[in-house]
């Protein structure tokens, strides 16, 4: 992983603070380089201008002034009258004072050993000139010019000749100095600009340097920290965030770094709350089917377990303690040999993955799962038993969907609980809706409508009495195309569907009206209706029969009510909520298809019931079959015992009949006396019977 550079732990304000500094220093240097070295320059200048040429221009006096003299000296010696020179002695005078002035000046300036020299040349040749000048101008006022002209010419010209010659000299040095001074000035200035040109050059390339610093420091995290985003925001979670500097751009990807957890820890829980059970910690519904969408195809078992009173045990006690018991039975199922999968659907219903497609292997889990469920459960000092029904699809011969596969192991979760044998395989609890029960199903709201459901009766022919007191109501669907549909191939589905809901108030209405009207004609027959689980669990039963009653005038004793163990077993409590409320009305309460499962004859005593209907399978053939002869004979005797009347149904052959009248069996519903027919067809059938 690359370092971050040293710069990015200063902060990117400062870092562009100091560079700008660093750059203001550099034009400040080179400004002020520049200024030191004009100044030097112009100082220069100035010294040569006050200095060197104010030699150069005393110098040039100075000969200007000796040879003006001399010139005066000159006409002079080629003035012959008195009167006329004395003027110019007066000229020579000036001029004489003037070259000495000069002099005297070049005397007092700053001057290097050498031009001392020269000047102390030139004021000795000075003062020889002079001396010499004047000696040469007594001898013309003395002898006259002509003798003059000769002392001028040998002694006081070759002076002035040396004296002019020393000042143009040293006015020729001034110069050349001068000039000297001109060109370093020039190489001082040369040198001065590529100074600057350097420190321009300097400059730049610290500026530039700096900004492609600056500029990485902040492209080079903020491009990283782009990519990380861009990780992020297609889901690669697992994404390096390199280590920033302790800059903005370092607070940025330690802020990304950040950010990346915090969605990789929500989405984590969010994982978990899409996929596990809150209650249990176990995997839910939807992890199941996810789970289970990839079935192995060697083959498999789904298994469904529901736990058996636990409605009754979460109203009795509270939905606390429900869940308690919930969080204690699910450790207890994932005890055992590790399924595929385990979950818990939803309520207190568990589902199983199998890895077997065998009857043997997922009734030994089935087995050894309940086991495990049946030991006594402690919540909150309260002792719970806990049993479970297990319902198991095997796949494929079940179905090769988990849907399906969930549905069948349901349905046969349902059969157990209703035989009460603890777990049921789907392929013995029947078929799945065909492709024929699909379409009545589609059909059978319009059906109602169009009122092709009809009530057929059955008698339920009092022995004892050899009259019929009673007549169970039977639903037909008179489809129009396929004629007379038994209910056996649609009441199943209405009752999955809920659209059974619908039918038995139609239902409960025709009955209560035809028993309503038989009576009128001083027939008493009380008719019987099947009310499905969905009927009886149903809290608007109740309200709605006692309403129907009342509308017409049928007293509530004149109307049966058949039940059927497997209703009461669903939703217990409510179940006989409902009983009771119907037992108060004054109905009649039949417990329908007796033998079929569990109940034992000492639970259903404290059902408020007043009749069981033992089913057909042990009243086929009853008189040569002892087993059922002994079973028929011990449940009618014992519930007379229990103050209940005792339909037989399904009687079909006259033996049996007789039998059942010698085993002093209340009533009989079969084929011997009479089928299920219209009720037209009963009223005749009644007419003929008397
Ligand atoms: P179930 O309540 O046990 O009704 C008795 C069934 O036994 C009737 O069949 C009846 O025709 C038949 N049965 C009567 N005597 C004999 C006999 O001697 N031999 C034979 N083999 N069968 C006999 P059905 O009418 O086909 O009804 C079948 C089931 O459909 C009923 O069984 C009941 O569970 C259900 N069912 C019928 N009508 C209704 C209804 O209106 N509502 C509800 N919820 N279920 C109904
Ligand atoms: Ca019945
Ligand atoms: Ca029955």
């Amino acid at each position: 992983m690359p370092k971050p550079p040293i710069t990015s732990s200063l902060p990117i304000g400062t870092r562009l603070a100091i560079s700008v500094a660093v750059l203001l220093g550099l034009l400040l240097a080179v400004a002020t380089v520049s200024l030191s070295r004009i100044e030097g320059i112009s100082a220069v200048t100035r010294s040569i201008v006050e200095q060197q040429a104010a030699r150069l221009t005393l110098a040039q006096d100075a000969n200007r002034h000796a040879q003006a003299a001399a010139t005066r000296l000159f006409q002079l010696l080629i003035t012959f009258d008195r009167e006329q020179r004395i003027p110019i002695y007066t000229i020579m005078d000036g001029e004489l004072a003037g070259a000495d002035e000069a002099v005297e000046a070049l005397g007092k300036h700053e001057l290097s050993p050498a031009e001392r020299g020269h000047l102390e040349r030139i004021v000795a040749l000075r003062e020889r000139y002079d001396e010499l000048f004047r000696e040469t101008v007594e001898q013309v006022e003395m002898d006259g010019p002509g003798s003059a002209r000769e002392h001028f010419t040998f002694h006081t010209q070759p002076v002035l000749s040396d004296f002019l010659k020393e000042t143009s000299a040293f006015a020729a040095d001034q110069q050349q100095t001068m000039r000297d001074c001109l060109q370093s000035l020039d190489e001082q200035a040369a040198r001065a600009r590529l100074l600057v040109i350097l420190l321009g050059l300097v400059t730049l390339l610290v500026g530039s340097a700096s900004a492609w610093a600056i500029a990485r420091s902040i492209t080079v995290p903020v491009g990283e920290a782009v990519r990380v985003a861009q990780a992020i925001a297609e889901g690669k979670l697992d994404q390096q965030v390199p280590p920033g500097g302790s800059d903005e751009t370092g607070q940025l990807l330690r802020s990304l770094e950040t950010m990346r957890d915090s969605i990789a820890s929500r989405e984590e829980k969010i994982l978990r709350l899409a996929y596990q059970d809150t209650l249990t910690g176990l995997p839910n519904r939807t992890r199941f089917l996810e789970t289970c969408a990839s079935l192995p195809s060697a083959g498999c078992a789904v298994a469904l377990l529901d736990i058996d009173r636990f409605a009754l045990i979460n109203n009795a006690l509270g939905h606390p303690v429900g869940d308690r018991l919930l969080c204690e039975i699910a450790p207890r199922l994932a005890a055992g040999t590790p399924p595929l999968a385990m979950a818990r659907l939803w309520g207190d219903q568990f589902a199983f993955l199998l890895d077997c497609a065998d009857r043997e292997t997922a009734a030994a889990f089935a087995e050894a799962t309940l086991e495990r469920l049946c030991a006594p459960i402690s919540v909150d000092g309260q002792r719970l038993d806990v049993a479970g029904s297990l319902g198991i699809a095997l796949c494929p011969a079940d179905g090769d969907e988990v849907a399906t596969l969930l549905r069948r192991a349901e349905l046969a979760m349902k059969t157990a609980k209703r035989r009460r044998s603890r777990y049921a395989f789907a392929g013995d609890c029947g078929s799945e809706p065909t492709h024929e029960h699909l379409s009545l199903i589609g059909e059978m709201r319009e059906a109602l409508a169009r009122r092709e459901f009809e009530v057929f009766y059955q008698p339920k022919y009092l022995l004892g009495e050899s009259r019929t007191a009673a007549a169970e109501a039977l639903l037909r669907w008179r489809h129009p195309d396929k004629g007379l549909v038994p209910p056996g191939r649609f009441i199943p589905f209405a009752e999955q569907t809920g659209f059974i809901a619908e039918i038995t108030p139609w239902l409960l209405d025709e009955v209560i009206g035809h028993a309503d009207a038989w009576r009128k004609k001083g027939l008493v027959i009380v008719p019987s209706v099947n009310l499905s689980t969905l009927d009886l669990l149903n809290p608007q039963l109740v309200g709605h029969i006692a309403g129907l009653l009342e509308r017409h005038g049928l007293p509530a004793n004149g109307l049966c009510l058949e039940i059927t163990e497997s209703a009461l077993m669903e939703e217990p409590e409510l179940a006989l909520k409902h009983l009771d409320q119907l037992a108060a009305l004054g109905t009649k309460l039949s417990i329908d298809d007796y033998g079929t499962g569990q109940a034992s004859l000492a639970y259903l005593k404290t059902l408020p019931v007043n009749e069981l209907k033992i089913d057909r399978t042990f009243i086929a053939g009853v008189h040569a079959t002892p087993k059922n002869a002994a079973i028929v004979r011990s449940t009618i005797l014992l519930s007379h015992e229990l103050g209940l009347a005792v339909v037989a149904e399904g009687a079909e052959e006259t033996a049996e009949l007789d039998w059942l009248r010698e085993a002093r069996c209340d009533l009989v519903q079969g084929y011997v006396i009479a089928k299920p027919m219209p009720q037209g067809d009963f009223l005749n059938w009644l007419d003929a019977a008397r």
